[in-house]
């Protein structure tokens, strides 16, 4: 007798045309179709969605899934359409015709999948018309945006319970990529009915795929083009922290040859629907972007994700890398932070309109955020840690690679402590700086600085070197930002006890002079990931492959992912498959898509084979 689970192994071989689970999946839908509620805390790329659209496809019955974006949504159903799964969306950007038909489908029973919104799902007329049509399954993705302690609240979240007791007796199944202890209590309390506990599952965080580096800032532009330089044939994010910087940073990388966009609300809907579109269609794009791209990204071949500014917390940090590497394929991390954001931050947090509770919320995270910044050992270890999770150190991080020794810094933190107070606690770090290394400026003459005992103590280390030390001060709280809205800087009691020796500080050793990132292999075959290398034979089949996938995305309007995967051409590339039966070993080549595309594929690699023989 083959169990359900098998069942579902079965199907996923033959509809996605994957070898088997990832791991953790098979336990989560193996409950799933037990018929239980389910709470799953499951990493960005580890295949969350599966825990439904597997079910959904085995069993008959309706899956209602909330998702928060609308974008989100229209990915996803246009993703399970490309698999042959019945799945629609009803929202407002829908046309009248098309909701008519949904909701046959619905009646009929033919439908498996339904994307909604919570706001749309709340109308009274949907509530009823589902009710009386029956739902099997509610599935809420994102679940975290129902807490309040958690880093995406979203209001409407909290009615869902009310439609979930509207809808019948119908099994519950919370996703979420983020959740720490608080924000787990909440949502388990929120989405599911008082006295049935759900199962659940906590699966690790842990994406070794993923390399995690870390930088000061020194000259962000030109640090993101070293970064980018042997980048060029691969889709990545740069996440900034304003609108502008987003258009500033799309533009120098495009007069670099890259084809890179902007993308930020304030864009207009034309535009950013474009940009986006590009992204998620062609290869080798790049997208400067603020934090309001990337929810309804579910692009598995995104190569990397660079931060050009800190992030605002760790739960974002990890939600904006999780895009990168989707397909479990290597992907790449740099995030570049500064004294800059870190005063940025703690200012707006200071002064945003919210309750104490929350502010305090906040003020914790963005300080975790700056201690992995500052951190000396391992960032996966540190960042895994953060999420309840002990781990060994990766090996592959900045860290795991350059190490950081840190060595006692009281003596130049002071010398920093001291400038500042002498000068008055009114001035900013670049002035500071410039005082403890001796820089006779118009501005330091003109106050009489250059008399101080404390000016120029520290001429022997260049400006940088001050600079990084204060920004370490300031991380570590001993000195603080005024409210003059200048950026002035001051000593904290903590910054008193160092500088009168009461309490040592443990600092970075000097920057190197010219801090160049290391610069890997050249070429296309660059990548010195085992998973994505091939040969240059190979590598020319893949670009060949690649674009035959265009062609065809182009052709249907979708995304290029979406006809395969660049993990399944790399395998191609590699195995040469020429007829159909042979594609099917190849991962992501399921029933319905080598129906649709397999002839073509195979007949391009075909030729291609015979060209080279030829040639
Ligand atoms: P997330 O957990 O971030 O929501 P998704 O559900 O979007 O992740 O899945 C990410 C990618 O992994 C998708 O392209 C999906 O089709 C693919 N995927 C899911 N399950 C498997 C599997 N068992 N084997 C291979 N790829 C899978
Ligand atoms: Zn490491």
């Amino acid at each position: 007798m083959t169990s359900r689970l098998d069942e579902a192994r079965a199907a996923l071989q033959k509809t996605f045309g994957y070898d088997d689970f990832r791991p953790g999946q098979d336990e989560v839908i193996g409950a799933v179709l037990d018929g239980t509620d389910v709470f799953a805390v499951m990493p960005t790329g580890s295949g969350k969605s599966m825990t439904y659209q597997l079910p959904a496809l085995v069993e008959d019955g309706l899956t209602v899934v909330v998702s928060p974006l609308i974008a989100l949504m229209h990915d996803q159903v246009q993703q399970m359409r490309a698999f042959g799964i019945p799945a629609a969306t009803l929202n407002s950007t829908v046309a009248e015709t098309e909701s008519r038909e949904t909701w046959r489908r619905i009646r009929s029973g033919e439908l498996r999948l339904l994307f909604v919104s919570p706001e749309r799902l709340l109308m009274d007329g949907c509530m009823d018309a589902l009710r009386g049509a029956g739902v099997r399954r509610l599935a809420v993705d994102e679940a975290h945006c129902v807490s309040q302690w958690g880093h995406d609240f979203r209001p409407e979240y909290r009615d869902i319970a009310r439609a979930r007791d509207a809808l019948g007796n119908v099994q519950v199944l919370a996703l979420t990529a983020t959740a720490d202890a608080a924000t787990r209590a909440e949502i388990a309390e929120r989405l599911f009915p008082a006295g049935r506990a759900p199962q659940i599952f906590v699966h690790s965080f842990d994406r070794p795929n993923i390399r995690l580096t870390f930088a000061p800032k020194d000259n962000p532009t030109r640090q993101i083009e070293r970064f980018l330089k042997h980048r060029r044939s691969e889709s990545g994010i740069i996440y900034c922290s304003s609108r502008k910087r987003t258009e500033q940073l799309a533009e120098t990388l495009r007069n670099d040859g890259f084809n890179a966009f902007p993308y930020h609300a304030g864009l207009d809907q034309g535009t950013r629907m474009r940009n986006q579109d590009t992204f998620l269609q062609e290869d080798g794009v790049v997208m400067a972007a603020t934090i309001a791209f990337g929810m309804g990204i579910n692009k598995p071949d995104v190569r990397f994700v660079c931060h050009a500014d800190m992030p605002n917390n760790i739960e974002g940090y990890y939600q904006e890398i999780g895009r990168a590497g989707r397909d479990g394929l290597p992907a790449d991390t740099l995030t570049l932070y500064g004294l800059d954001d870190m005063a940025l931050r703690r200012r707006q947090i200071d002064e945003k309109e919210v309750g104490d509770d929350r502010r305090r919320v906040e003020r914790r995270k963005l300080e975790a955020m700056i201690a992995l910044c500052e951190g000396a050992t391992c960032r996966r270890q540190s960042l895994l840690a953060y999420f309840g999770e002990a781990s060994g150190p990766c090996g592959r991080c900045d860290l795991c690679r350059g190490g950081v020794q840190l060595v006692d810094g009281t003596v130049s933190a002071q010398k920093v402590l001291s400038a500042i107070v002498r000068t008055g606690q009114r001035f900013g770090a670049a002035y500071i700086c410039d005082v403890v290394h001796g820089k006779e400026s118009e501005q330091i003459r003109r106050n009489g600085h250059g008399q101080l005992k404390t000016f120029g103590v520290g001429s022997d280390k260049p400006v940088a070197a001050w600079r990084a030390i204060l920004r370490q001060l300031f991380a570590a709280g001993a000195v603080a930002e005024n409210t003059d809205g200048y950026g002035s800087l001051s000593m904290t009691e903590k910054g008193e006890a160092i500088l009168f020796g009461r309490e040592p500080i443990q600092l970075r050793p000097d920057p190197e002079p010219r801090p160049e990132t290391r610069e890997r292999r050249r070429g296309p075959a660059a990548r010195d990931d085992e998973a994505l290398a091939l040969s240059e034979a190979d590598e020319a089949l893949f670009q060949h492959l690649r674009g035959l996938r265009a062609t065809i995305a182009r052709a249907e309007g979708i995304a290029a992912f979406m006809v395969f995967p660049d993990r399944t051409l790399v395998e191609m590339a590699r195995q040469k498959p020429v007829d159909l039966w042979a594609l099917r070993a190849v991962h992501g080549v399921g029933e319905r898509k080598r129906e649709a595309y397999g002839e073509r594929f195979v007949g391009a690699i075909s030729e291609f084979l015979a060209h080279q023989a030829a040639g």
